[in-house]
């Protein structure tokens, strides 16, 4: 058998290693690292896919974050409610330009935001909300995009695990991830569900005005070729990330596909048994996986972590400490949150592999190990 990873790069870059190598090798041979036509054109592409008007393409997906909160010309002070179980990117872009996160508590089967928390939380100071569409599954957009609207407050959509989502709102209609707030970012880091061969992001937004102080931002603030009217940053994604994105986008549906398939059969495998809560999937979002994360209840995480280990099953707990209890927020009372829900399911939750490559041996030496875990846990 194959060794078993969280994720299988290697695998699914030896399927396209032709192409890919093709279109990195146009793009040495066109000397055009930066900005150059795998750029204009990815990025083209990803628009057309996303249904979103613009794509601003950059260097990664924090960054995608901090260019978002500087384009709304958020202000030291400003407050940004945020969740606290999530990458710790969502919350640290927003202390590093001298915002308040505020963190709320999530919904306990979706992981992502709870809207009625998130009104409950808004403040005079308040100016943004950071959904994250936390392990490919999309945050409740419909309703919190009427919070928003009438307290008159921004929505980042922190979309770096969910793209090629879809929402569907109540009358029928979809959008995808990450094309229903203000700002949707983005992260290409290579183990993304679209992810490149280095560092990579994107940000995508509807708004013309917006769109343009997003590209200044991202530019050194420069409105015109070496004149610089806002204080921005350096922000860009390379042509050979570019080019190895152009080869992947078009896959994108099937890696989603394939996914699934690995977590409607673990859903199947899981089905029934006590201690196993498996992934929640809300009428409304069309689950990607980026995670398959479980729920573990009366029975030792690190025990299992161990034992999988053991059989050569890797497992990750995402996140073993939840952003409100980072030693880096304590100076902001980061603890003094009360967050039951994200409290409770950061000790319980495990990730098992999920990727495009998985094989029926794999996932079956997988579904067995956790079985035989739980049917006869150590003493
Ligand atoms: C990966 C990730 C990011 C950051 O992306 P980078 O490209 O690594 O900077 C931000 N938020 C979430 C939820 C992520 O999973």
């Amino acid at each position: 058998m194959v060794p078993i990873q969280m994720v299988d790069l290697k695998r699914q870059y030896t399927k396209i290693k032709s192409q890919v190598n093709a279109a990195i090798e146009e793009v040495l041979e066109s000397s055009a690292f930066i900005n150059g036509g795998a750029v204009q054109q990815f990025t083209g592409e990803l628009q057309t896919y996303l249904g979103a008007k613009h794509v601003i393409p950059c260097a990664n997906g924090t960054d995608a974050l901090q260019i978002a909160m500087m384009a709304l010309g958020l202000e030291p002070g400003d407050e940004v409610i945020t969740p606290s179980f999530t990458f710790i990117a969502t919350a640290e872009v927003i202390a590093l330009l001298q915002l308040k996160p505020v963190f709320v508590d999530i919904d306990p089967q979706t992981y992502c935001l709870d809207i009625a928390a998130v009104e409950k939380a808004i403040t005079p100071k308040t100016k943004a909300i950071v959904p994250v569409h936390l392990y490919g599954h999309v945050a409740d957009m419909e309703p919190l995009m009427a919070v928003a609207a009438k307290h008159q407050l921004y929505v980042i959509e922190d979309n770096a695990q969910a793209i090629g989502a879809d929402y569907t709102f109540q009358d029928g209609s979809k959008k995808k991830a990450g094309t229903i707030g203000h700002i949707g970012c983005t992260s290409f880091f290579p183990s993304k569900n679209l992810g490149c061969y280095g560092d990579g992001g994107a940000l995508f937004t509807n708004d013309d005005e917006l769109a343009a102080k997003i590209r200044m931002v991202a530019n050194h603030g420069q409105s015109a070729r070496y004149y610089h009217d806002v204080v921005g940053c350096n922000s860009r994604l390379d042509s050979v990330q570019a080019a190895v994105l152009r080869i992947k986008l078009p896959l994108l549906d099937e890696y989603i596909a394939a996914r699934r398939a690995v977590a409607n059969a673990y859903d199947a495998a899981f089905a029934g048994i006590p201690q196993i809560t498996t992934p929640y999937r809300a009428a409304n979002s069309y689950h990607v996986f980026h995670q398959y994360t479980l729920q573990l209840h009366d029975a030792d995480r690190n025990e299992l972590q161990q034992y999988l280990a053991s059989k050569g099953v890797p497992a990750m707990i995402y996140y073993p400490v939840p952003a409100h209890r980072q030693k880096m927020f304590e100076h902001f009372g980061g603890a003094a949150f009360n967050l039951p829900v994200t409290d409770n399911l950061t000790s319980k939750v495990i990730s098992l592999p999920i990727h495009t490559e998985m094989d029926p041996d794999q996932l079956e030496l997988i579904i067995q190990s956790v079985k035989s875990f739980l049917n006869n846990p150590p003493t």
